[in-house]
């Protein structure tokens, strides 16, 4: 799960982390108010939505003045800001921190992850801050350097003041570069977080250490015991597809393709998403409807299948293994009678019980192709889908 910067921004605060004193605004005259009680001579109105890039993008602009606050944000608010991390279609702004205008001195890099290779969460500290890390990572790696912290001692002391000295932090201000650092892991820790990553922070004019920008994510297994994070999720930041799907219990994450699947197990997903991108086609999602899928959940996850405009063709892949085939064709059958379905659907029965199952589906008088194997069904809908397209 995600949340915003400001938001980011009140969680490191509590662990003693330096950010600039800021507060949200949802209307022109919350920003003029929230700007006047900051009572700053600068002040920098930046669009608040779950994704990077947004200074490039037109987000964050620097007001002198109350009128250039009014100003930008009439002009952020309500707009569709694209930056390379929301996708063309972009995202809309409907929040935006006002804060405090920092005096820059320097911009650095700091972020913490769960690096699966080593199991461990890793901190990456780079004096390349403020620019894409993605892209520094890919034409000077040289320039990000790593501690891996043991999760018995935590991040070390020693290791954050390592990783200072290696990005060139200023000798006197590695100390409060330390703390910031050991403030950050502890944020991670305790808070189940997945990525934090703080780009820019920076040293400033007066000697400050600061975290400019926050992007925090969390594990979405472990909210359960993070009330308080919860209560930050932002609906209108997420794909209304995914969060239809988790009110059933459905795990579905929205593509660009042009294929709905619909498939029971992750690894059974992931394969079938494979072996269609094999026969040269594109999934629109990746959807486990789990092992005790019932004819209610498969209508549901036609229902939001469907819902994607961009699906041009259905391939259920589906192993009964637990539950039997004929079960499984049955909820298909209905579904599709309730869903009234035109789009090319292709059913790849395995399992138990899979001759009647596959009985029931050619009984049914529907327009649906079976298959006999997982690369038939998926040679099938591609080619369904490229003749309708
Ligand atoms: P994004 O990463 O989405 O572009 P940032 O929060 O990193 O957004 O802001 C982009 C740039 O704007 C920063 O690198 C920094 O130079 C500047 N900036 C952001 N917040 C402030 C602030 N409070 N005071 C001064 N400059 C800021
Ligand atoms: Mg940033």
């Amino acid at each position: 799960m995600n949340i915003h910067e400001y938001q980011g921004k009140e969680i490191l605060r509590d662990y003693g982390v330096a950010v600039p004193n800021g507060k949200v605004a949802y209307t022109r005259q919350e920003a003029v108010d929230a700007a006047k009680s900051l009572g700053t001579d600068v002040t920098v109105v930046k669009a608040q939505i779950h994704a990077g890039g947004r200074g490039n993008a037109g987000g964050v602009k620097i007001a002198k003045n109350l009128d250039d606050v009014r100003t930008y944000a009439e002009e952020i608010l309500g707009k569709t800001l694209v930056t390379h991390q929301t996708g063309p279609e972009g995202k809309e702004v409907k929040r935006l921190l006002i804060e405090e205008g920092c005096d820059i001195k320097d911009e650095y890099y700091v972020g913490l992850v769960v690096d699966r290779d080593t199991s461990r969460i890793v901190m990456m500290g780079s004096e390349e801050g403020g620019t894409e890390i993605e892209e520094v990572a890919a034409k000077t790696p040289e320039k990000i350097f790593k501690e891996v912290i043991d999760p018995v001692t935590g991040l070390m002391p020693y290791q954050a003041r390592r990783l200072a000295f290696n990005m060139n932090i200023p000798k006197e201000l590695v100390g409060k570069t330390v703390k910031f650092m050991l403030g950050l892991y502890k944020a991670f820790e305790e808070k189940d977080c997945s990525i934090a990553e703080i780009n820019p922070l920076v040293t400033t004019g007066d000697g400050n250490v600061m975290a400019l920008d926050a992007k925090m994510n969390f594990d979405s297994n472990a909210l359960y015991r993070q009330k308080n994070v919860l209560e930050l999720r932002d609906l209108d930041e997420e794909d209304e597809k995914e969060i239809e799907a988790s009110k059933y219990d459905l795990s579905y994450i929205s593509l660009d393709g042009n294929i709905g699947c619909m498939v029971n197990g992750a690894g059974l997903a992931m394969a079938t998403m494979d072996i269609i991108k094999h026969y040269e086609g594109d999934p629109a999602n990746f959807l486990d409807v789990g092992g005790g899928a019932t004819a209610e959940k498969v209508t549901e996850a036609f229902k939001i299948i469907l819902s994607d405009k961009s699906v041009k063709g259905i391939y259920v892949n589906i192993f009964g293994g637990i539950m039997k085939c004929d079960i499984i064709a049955e909820g298909i059958v209905e579904a599709t009678k309730q869903m009234g379905l035109e789009l090319p659907l292709v059913v790849r029965l395995e399992g138990t019980n899979v001759e009647l199952g596959k009985k029931i589906l050619d009984e049914s008088g529907l327009n649906i192709t079976s298959a006999d194997s997982m690369a038939d069904g998926a040679e099938k809908i591609v080619s369904a889908v490229r003749k309708a397209g």
